[in-house]
């Protein structure tokens, strides 16, 4: 049994192969990347006008309107003292220009152009280079790529981006209690569920379960089930089979597929029964059948690893304490992950603890950390993953 922070530890001390490729700007959305960018050029990368309105040359209450420029216009014009030129948002500015003013701030009177105020030098001009300049740093190796990324990458003309590949991973949930969903349920059955919530975890982070299993409690399908996923994985998540009771075979079967142990067994709760294993460069995560503890150290402990394998430079659920809002009692002899709310900056720990219990994940937004036979009370901060 390893406690909490030293399995994150042995978790975090793999040594990964980190693959990369190239991808589109359509499609790296959550990648990271696998080496620094710099800007290419100066941005934006010529003084250009920040409203519809006027050009102005020189401070004056009035000017002489001698042309106009749009967006996208690569008219040269220089302007003389006193003279304007219309112009639109993104346009170019032309030569010795002052100032540019907002059109509803001005009066045309034939070719005159009149300011309720003087303008100030500068107004309303975006200047070249004013956001990033050529060769400056924009992102650094392992920043996880988000919309506003791939919108920046884009304006620096960047069309494709070199990333980390994201890992491989299968899925296997063992049990012969398991029903699919939809079928008819017979007395003593249950229906399977941990394949839906850990695909539909790994998805809300950016990682795709490829191959999904569903086996018996029995040790040669699972033995033969977990040689075929690991064919193609870079990561096996294992479901159930993991405790001590006469039909878990999910260790046996690994061990005798060559995979060695990294850890078994946490002591936490829930998800006191979690594996870790390694074979060559491909890793092992059987967690406990319960629904609650499965998505827990799905959360705890799958998801930093796949962020480690990707190359991100994320490393798990946003970590954040609130202060309770009430006093509470965690009488377990384990530190404890509970499920919980946070609403209006404070956290409440919901009813409904139990491992089996995964009601109170779904209307909860966080696990709160709370040790062994600690008393809280209101107030007090506690350290909470948010799970949403
Ligand atoms: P196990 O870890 O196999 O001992 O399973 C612990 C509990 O979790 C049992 O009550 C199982 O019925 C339940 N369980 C196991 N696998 C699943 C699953 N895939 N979906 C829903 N419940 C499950
Ligand atoms: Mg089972």
């Amino acid at each position: 049994m390893v406690t909490i922070e030293e399995a994150l530890k042995i978790i975090q001390d793999q040594s990964v192969n980190l693959k990369t490729e190239n991808r589109h700007l359509e499609n790296c959305l959550g990648f990271s990347l696998s080496e620094n960018i710099t800007a290419p050029f100066d941005m934006p990368s010529f003084d250009n006008s920040a409203m519809d309105g006027y050009a102005l040359c020189g401070i004056h209450s009035e000017y002489k309107i001698v042309g106009e420029v749009a967006a996208g216009d690569m008219s040269e014009i220089e302007l003389k003292e006193g003279e304007a030129v219309r112009i639109f948002t993104g346009a170019k500015v032309p030569g010795k220009t002052t100032a540019v003013i907002m059109q509803e701030k001005v009066s045309i009177h034939g070719d005159k152009l009149l300011l309720e105020t003087e303008p100030k030098e500068g107004q309303c001009i975006r200047r070249k280079g004013e956001e990033l300049k050529e060769g400056q740093l924009v992102f650094e190796k392992g920043y996880s790529i988000t919309p506003a990324g791939i919108g920046l990458i884009g304006s620096l003309g960047i069309e494709k981006v070199e990333v980390f590949k994201k890992p491989v991973i299968n899925l296997i949930t063992t049990g012969n209690e398991l029903i699919q969903p939809g079928k008819p349920k017979a007395v003593g059955q249950i229906f399977e569920s941990n394949s839906y919530a850990l695909t539909a975890a790994c998805e809300n982070f950016g990682f795709h379960c490829k191959d999904k299993k569903q086996i018996a409690d029995d040790f040669e399908p699972i033995k033969s089930g977990v040689i075929e996923s690991l064919e193609t994985a870079d990561v096996l998540i294992l479901s159930g089979g993991i405790s001590v009771g006469d039909y878990d075979f999910v260790k046996q079967a690994l061990e005798e597929n060559g995979v060695e142990e990294q850890f078994y067994k946490v002591f936490q709760k829930p998800g006191k029964p979690l594996y870790f294993g390694k074979k060559g460069d491909k890793f092992v995560f059987a967690l406990p059948g319960n629904p609650a503890s499965s998505l827990s150290c799905f959360y705890v402990y799958v998801l930093p690893f796949l962020y480690q394998l990707s190359g991100s430079d994320k490393n798990g659920l946003e970590r954040y304490s609130f202060p309770i809002s009430h006093d509470f009692e965690n009488r377990g002899d384990r530190p404890s992950f509970l499920k919980a709310k946070i609403s209006n900056s404070k956290v409440e720990i919901l009813n409904g603890q139990g491992s089996s219990m995964i009601q109170s994940m779904a209307l909860g937004n966080a696990l709160a950390f709370i040790d062994a036979e600690t008393s809280v009370k209101k107030g007090d901060p506690i350290e909470c993953l948010l799970i949403s």
